[in-house]
Formats: structure tokens, sequence, C-alpha cells
């Protein structure tokens, strides 16, 4: 289909035509320059393409988590190694799974010896594979532990905890032992969903025009790097840390770019650049 003259071009007008005019929701067919050619307006159902293809099942992975608490609210939380997924990150200790293996689920595992109690489970989804963390709690007296460090449960917001550690905190703390809004003091109660850019015009083009001038880079990244479906894990409550470690690790050679992504996120949302210059300028 890719034309011999011009590709990168040919590139860049499909995605402005998908963005703009072809939309999956509600294509402008009057609009559309290939509307002579087009199949699917001959056949009077443009809003059935583009055809969703069958979600591949995840597969799901498991382990254990170890909330240990003392009496003056401390938790213990390490740094997860640099490499790897959410590289870089705090989290309590947890046993040691990956996205190819299981760990142990069993309070056997714990980091230390202590009266570990069964505090259900959290299962958080990413991109390609479920976790399953079996969530274990004591309460015990601060001791030294190798490679890691006791923080106190009120500064935990300033942890890098990956979402999965915030809902073991949740998790805990909502429903077994603390009142509600001891930690979540800004619990999240409405949520809006614009779903086809009703309300907001949203556009990563605007920055990456700029960022990834070659058209067929710039579709490359966002068909396999930032991904729509790696931008709706953030939408869900994913933290940015969170997201560019995850799509570092798939693709490092990226990472600028990556990082770019949320460096410029507010320039994707124009409306949101007049405001702020509106707000500015007075
Ligand atoms: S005519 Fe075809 S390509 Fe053009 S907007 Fe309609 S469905 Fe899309």
């Amino acid at each position: 289909m890719t034309p011999d003259q011009r590709p990168g071009d040919f590139a860049q007008a499909m995605m402005d035509l998908g963005a703009t005019i072809c939309t999956p929701k509600r294509p402008a067919c009057v609009l559309c320059p290939l509307r002579d050619d087009c199949i699917a307006l001959a056949r009077d159902d443009p809003q059935r393409f583009p055809l969703k293809m069958p979600k591949a099942a995840r597969p799901v992975r498991r382990g254990a988590a170890f909330i240990a608490e003392t009496p003056d609210q401390r938790i213990l939380l390490k740094t997860r190694e640099n490499k790897g997924l959410l590289g870089g990150m705090a989290e309590v200790p947890t046993t040691a799974w990956t996205a190819r293996i299981d760990g142990e689920t069993g309070a056997g595992a714990a980091p230390f010896t202590a009266d570990w109690t069964a505090k259900g489970e959290v299962v958080h989804v990413f991109t390609h594979f479920e976790l399953r963390l079996a969530i274990w709690h004591a309460n015990l007296g601060e001791r030294p532990v190798a490679g890691a460090r006791w923080t106190k449960i009120a500064a935990l917001g300033e942890e890098a905890l990956p979402s999965v550690m915030k809902r073991q905190s949740r998790r805990l703390y909502l429903t077994h032992s603390r009142p509600a809004g001891e930690i979540m003091t800004t619990e999240i109660r409405h949520i809006v969903y614009d779903i086809g850019h009703v309300l907001v015009h949203y556009d990563p083009l605007v920055p990456f025009s700029r960022i990834i001038p070659d058209p067929e880079k710039r579709a490359r990244f966002f068909a396999e790097v930032c991904t729509d479906a790696w931008n709706h894990e953030q939408d869900r409550g994913r933290p940015w840390p969170e997201a560019e470690a995850e799509a570092i690790a798939r693709h490092p050679q990226e990472a600028d770019n990556i990082r770019a992504f949320r460096a410029h996120w507010e320039e994707m949302i124009p409306m949101f650049m007049k405001i702020q210059s509106h707000f500015t300028s007075r």
C-alpha cells in the first residue's frame, strides 16, 4: 500500500487522516479525500472499521508481598534493581516474581520470621501479564534489615511506589487496620472518560512532530513503544515513573523519547497550554 514515492509523507498523511477525519467512532466521510475509493463507505458501513482483534489471554504470574509494620507506623521498603520491570522503584519486600516466572506465595518466603497474617490478594494487570500478589502483614519492632529501610507510612507519598504497591497499602489500610482516609487523604470519587476526545482535544503529534521529525520513525514509536494501550494504563492510574520504567525496559534505545512523552504531555492538550498562558500572562 505504501507508495515508492515519498513514503514518509504518505505515512504522515495516513496518521493525520486517522486523527482528524477517519476516526474510529465518527468517520467524517463527507470530508474525506479517499471517499471515492473507500470500500467501507461503498458498503455503507464505515463505522465497522477498524475491526477489533481478539485479545490474547494474559498469562497469570503469582508472588507474595510482605508488609512489616512497627508500632510507630513505619513499614519496611526496599528499592528494586535498576534493570527490568519496575526497575529502580520502591516496594515492600516481595518474592522473586517476573513476567515469566512465579515467585513463592507463602509466609515461609518472608524476609524474616514473624507472625505474618494473610491479608488477601492484590491483582495488578500489566500490559503483557497479570500479577496476583498474596499480601502478608506483621506487626513488629523495628530491626535492621539488609538492603531495606523503615519508612513512615505518612511519608509513603514521597516514595516512588508503583501502583501495584499502592494497591497493597490501600488493601491493607483501608480494609483491615485503619480508618479510611488515613492513608488515602485524597480519595478519587469520580472519573470522567473523554472517549473520542469530545471534551478535550488531545494530540501527541503536537510535540512529537518536533521530537521525532521522521514520520516513519514517529509512526513506529507510537505503534510499538508508547502505544495507546501503554498510555491507557496511565489513564487507569499507573504512575509516570512506573510507565516510563516499563517502556524503557521494552525499548531501552528509545529512553529519551519515552521520557519526552511525560515531559511534553501538556503540549499534547493545546487547550491546557492556552489556559496556562492565559493565567501566566495576567
Ligand atoms: S470515506 Fe472511508 S476512509 Fe474516508 S472517512 Fe469514511 S470510512 Fe474513513
